[in-house]
């Protein structure tokens, strides 16, 4: 199967990449930027998808790569990387330092992730390992023409990424979905262990920076990048405050209640309202990220309320 490649500026191609799961075709991508001082990609999706990327980039006539960066080592972003890395074997990797050793022994990362995502880990298939000496060295990342953001919050190994005009978010400013009636879906993406004010922080540091265009990790461009990431930060306090309202009755963190938090944020949250609006099969991807976000949210307030919010990362 060929990926989908939107042109969406002159020097950004979004590769849309089609693992074998309903509902996620279109969901997973790698950015190309083809740069006047670099052409590097920003995430390479899953193993199972590593072909279809091999192709877009030929087809699009690039036949060598500065730079393959990761946002974060999550297998739906990184999972292709060992392959890419074979595939371009000049090209530096640059990942967070926390998350380069599973990328180079992907035995423990793979593992994890059959055991949390069942067959959804399975169809992203197994990563191949990435030799240790290809980690981009100190001297690689200071010419490099991005600045990286130390922004965990999703995962404790998490880069959100600026050049020029584009601020690739990976995770870190939620999931943007845009809608049919122009409109965008944003949901937040905080599994369990998840901490607001570590969240909080990385948007302040991606903000900072005033990005332009923010370029999702899922799913695509949007041009305005600082009213976006106000809309998230506003919404993971929307969720604190609506969740802890809830919490304060007990029994944080049982299924049912998860679920019930789930219907209550859908019709509580404006920048949940697009959810009717896609389709059957996405929305029941969405129901699960959802609920794995609220998770997050659950962990949180009863460690809150246990005085016990130390990050561990
Ligand atoms: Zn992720």
């Amino acid at each position: 199967m060929a990926a989908t490649v939107h042109h969406v500026s002159p020097d950004l191609y979004l590769i849309v990449l089609a693992p074998p799961i309903s509902g996620f075709q279109n969901f997973i991508g790698a950015w190309l930027m083809v740069g006047p001082d670099a052409v590097f990609l920003v995430d390479v999706g899953p193993a199972a998808t590593a072909d279809q990327l091999v192709e877009a980039i030929a087809a699009l006539g690039v036949d060598c790569l500065d730079y393959i960066c990761l946002t974060h080592i999550h297998i739906d972003h990184a999972g292709a990387v060992g392959h890419m890395a074979r595939q371009f074997p000049g090209t530096p990797v640059v990942c967070h330092p926390k998350g380069a050793p599973h990328i180079i022994d992907p035995e423990r990362l793979w593992q994890g992730t059959v055991k949390t995502l069942g067959e959804t880990g399975r169809a992203y298939g197994p990563m191949l390992p990435v030799d240790p000496s290809r980690i981009a060295s100190e001297e690689q990342l200071a010419s490099a023409p991005f600045q990286l953001l130390d922004t965990p919050g999703h995962s404790p190994h998490h880069y959100a990424i600026a050049a020029g005009d584009y601020l690739f978010a990976g995770e870190a400013g939620g999931v943007c979905l845009p809608l049919p009636s122009g409109d965008r879906y944003l949901r937040p993406a905080t599994p369990p262990r998840f901490f607001l004010e570590t969240s909080l922080s990385s948007i302040d540091r991606i903000m900072a920076t005033r990005p332009k265009a923010l370029c999702y990790g899922h799913f695509g461009l949007q041009p305005d990048g600082m009213n976006m990431l106000a809309r998230h930060r506003e919404q993971l306090l929307f969720w604190k405050n609506t969740l802890a309202v809830e919490a304060a009755g007990g029994g944080l963190a049982a299924d049912d209640n998860i679920n019930r938090w789930v219907d209550l944020l859908l019709k509580a949250d404006p920048q949940l309202h697009g959810f009717s609006q896609l389709s059957p099969e996405v929305q029941v991807r969405e129901r699960g990220f959802l609920s794995n976000s609220v998770k997050g949210f659950a962990g949180y307030l009863a460690r809150l309320e246990r005085n016990d919010n130390q990050t561990d990362e």
